[in-house]
């Protein structure tokens, strides 16, 4: 393996936040003020619009878009043990749902899976738990978390490339809610893939936001089990770095640019390898550092991620 000298790109700076201000043996009380489907309603799975009112928390007011909460589902584990947190990305600005930061946000998918050792059907524990809450439901939280994933403390100073999968596109809402009411400049595109558009999350609201958006905001899907609404053939996000190269090349040409890439682990290596294959080598180096030992891009793995196949600071990436 080869590991060259790094060419240094400089991020932007990021702002302080605050973190674990309730741990898991210390959590607050939530509760829980809107449940609300955010798929078409014939999707083939469930994911809910929460918003969890936090103000009797140390949640309150101290959370910012991008970061996650907690969740502690009740009951005990197969080991007799207290269930451990999930996590769950806030999909509200920092202002929160009510302009205040009382009321946080996030976008949960119900896990619904058939193990085959046993052949029973399993429901995932936290994500079936908060979606039957209702409201006036208490719910244990912890957090906020995460440094990282969040936007530069100057965000008009930026022009910003979203990659969201599924609930992936929770702290793209957040920002984009943000980034639009902040008024700033910058130029917004959301990359946003499914399977099937019945899959497609806050759909109605994003279109909504694009069409307000004076230019600024543009919403891409990308359907990759179906043609697209314009009839192109199936197609995974980084797919539309070919299709809106008009729109993205230049884009991603500039030095103002940050991409974030959000949701199902494994959509990060077809994005880079998408990049790779796309970009001048200039353009590519302000987000990529490739070695000369990692080959071509088909061959990349996840494992060389970080390593032989390196992002910039200027690439964001939450997927899990
Ligand atoms: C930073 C971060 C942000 C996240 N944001 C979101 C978000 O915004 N929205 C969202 O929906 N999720 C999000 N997640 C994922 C979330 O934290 C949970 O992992 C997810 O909801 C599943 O939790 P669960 O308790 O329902 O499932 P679990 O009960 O934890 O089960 C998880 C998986 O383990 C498998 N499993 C469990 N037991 C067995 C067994 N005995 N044999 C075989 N397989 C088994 C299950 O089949 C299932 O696929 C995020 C995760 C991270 C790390």
């Amino acid at each position: 393996m080869s590991h060259e000298a790094p060419i240094r790109v400089a991020g932007p700076a990021l702002p302080e936040v605050r973190m674990h201000l309730h741990t898991p043996s210390d959590p607050g009380v939530g509760v829980v003020v809107e449940s609300r489907v955010c798929t078409a309603r014939k999707a083939a799975g469930f994911v809910r619009h929460l918003a969890i009112d936090v103000s009797r928390t140390r949640l309150a007011a101290n959370f910012r878009v991008g970061q996650s909460f907690g969740v502690i589902p009740p009951g005990l584990d197969e080991h007799g043990k207290t269930h451990k947190v999930r996590l769950y990305s806030i999909a509200c600005p920092t202002a929160g749902e009510d302009g205040r930061g009382q009321v946080v946000s996030t976008t949960v998918k119900r896990t619904i899976d058939e193990h085959w050792e046993s052949h029973r059907l399993f429901l995932g524990v936290a994500s079936n738990w908060l979606c039957d809450l209702r409201e006036g439901d208490e719910v244990p939280v912890t957090g906020p978390s995460g440094k990282r994933f969040l936007l530069p403390a100057d965000p008009g100073a930026h022009d910003y490339l979203f990659f969201a999968t599924g609930t992936g596109i929770a702290p793209f809402r957040g920002m984009i809610l943000e980034l639009l009411a902040a008024g700033v400049p910058s130029r917004v595109v959301l990359v946003m893939g499914v399977a099937y558009e019945t899959d497609l999350l806050y759909d109605a609201e994003l279109d909504a936001l694009a069409a307000s958006s004076g230019g600024r905001f543009t919403y891409l899907r990308a359907l990759s089990r179906q043609p697209q609404a314009d009839g192109g053939p199936p197609m995974y996000v980084q797919d539309r770095l070919r299709t809106h190269g008009d729109l993205l090349g230049p884009m991603l040409g500039s030095d103002r640019t940050l991409v974030y890439i959000c949701g199902v682990a494994g959509m990060e290596l077809g994005i880079l390898q998408a990049m790779a294959r796309t970009l001048d080598p200039p353009a590519l180096e302000a987000f990529l550092r490739v070695d000369s030992g990692a080959g071509e891009p088909e061959g990349w793995t996840r494992r060389m991620i970080h390593r032989e196949v390196a992002p910039t600071r200027r690439v964001f990436m939450e997927v899990y």
